[in-house]
């Protein structure tokens, strides 16, 4: 097989939006490549083009902005767990960055990669044989679900636990397009579909990342995985209890986008625990089985309220 891959190094955002203008569908950025280079040997990424951002400085920073703490996207998740900003203002970042795959893959694993990590399923994430064999799936070209055997939706899982965290502490992107940006809430990116899980445009950057200071959150942070080490997370779950009481619980990797319940700590904890069970869709696609990981959703909730409100 003869493979015509194209590498860029860009040093600015400008010149690597202005590269992907010149490659139309067929390019993708990369930053730590620990995502995209697993997918593209798996036959799940076909583009030719790779626009590697890990040299555009300002991408890497860590600055406070106004009522901010500005993350650029392209910092790696070790640099980011010893930062002494981060380590005061947002230790749960430390936490959750530090139980992302295993120490090697956060040497290059970037945060803003992690956001837009692919969508996952056991019966999508094979080899591109494997997947012949078995039949191809609705998010790699087929017309049915193999976990579900339905048509029309795909519930592969939404699996960036950095998003879970951030979620829960109200964070922004800004996203830079050819001819501008913007400035979005992280949790709007998400559609909830499993086949096209975000919806940026496929030449829009994630430049930063940026959340509200002084919000003096208490959080709880919970992983479901086969092996501490390394593993994909089965559920995660980020519950947030900001100074004036107001809970955010968002939870990952039991639904193709992040499940996100507001509530108060008046509230009742049963009714918040039985609405993040119920918008949950979760299917049978992972390590663990579909009762055992809806089971766990309450379990991991009233862990964190015992933490958080007794
Ligand atoms: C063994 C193993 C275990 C893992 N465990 C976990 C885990 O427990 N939890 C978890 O959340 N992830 C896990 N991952 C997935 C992955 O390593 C992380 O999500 C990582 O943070 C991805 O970052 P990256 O910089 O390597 O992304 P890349 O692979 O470079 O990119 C990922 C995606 O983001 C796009 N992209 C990257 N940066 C930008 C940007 N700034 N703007 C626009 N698009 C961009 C790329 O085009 C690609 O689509 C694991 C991976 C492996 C191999």
């Amino acid at each position: 097989m003869i493979v015509k891959e194209k590498y860029f190094r860009p040093k600015t955002i400008e010149e690597a939006v202005s590269i992907a203008g010149e490659y139309g569908k067929d390019f993708c950025f990369m930053a730590g490549g620990t995502d995209v280079m697993v997918n593209k040997f798996q036959g799940n990424n076909s583009t030719s083009c790779l626009i590697d951002i890990t040299d555009i400085g300002e991408m890497k920073q860590i600055v406070k902005s106004g009522k901010f703490l500005k993350i650029g996207a392209a910092l790696p998740l070790d640099e980011l767990s010893q930062n002494a900003d981060i380590k005061r203002e947002f230790p749960l970042l430390i936490e959750v960055a530090q139980a992302i795959a295993g120490p090697v893959i956060r040497k290059t694993a970037t945060i803003g990669g992690n956001l837009l990590c692919e969508n996952r399923c056991s019966f999508y994430n094979q080899s591109e044989w494997w997947r012949d064999a078995a039949g191809h799936c609705l998010k790699c070209e087929g017309d049915v679900c193999i976990a579900t055997g339905g048509k029309k939706n795909c519930f592969s899982k939404f699996v960036s636990d950095m998003a879970v965290a951030l979620i829960s502490m109200n964070a922004w992107i800004e996203v830079i397009e050819p001819g501008g940006g913007y400035m979005a809430y992280l949790e709007d990116m998400y559609s909830g579909n499993g086949v096209n899980p975000r919806k940026l445009k496929r030449d829009s950057l994630i430049k930063s990342i940026y959340i509200p200071v002084g919000q003096k959150f208490q959080s709880v942070f919970l992983k479901l995985r086969p092996r501490e080490s390394m593993d994909f997370g089965s559920l995660t779950s980020a519950v947030t209890i900001d100074k004036n009481g107001k809970i955010k619980i968002v939870l990952g990797c039991i639904d193709p986008g992040p499940i996100i319940v507001h509530g108060n700590s008046s509230d009742n904890r049963q009714e918040m625990i039985r609405n993040a069970v119920k918008k949950s869709r979760i299917v049978d696609n992972d390590f663990y089985s579909r009762k055992y990981r809806k089971e766990m959703i309450a379990v991991f909730l009233e862990r964190s309220f015992m933490k958080l409100l007794s």
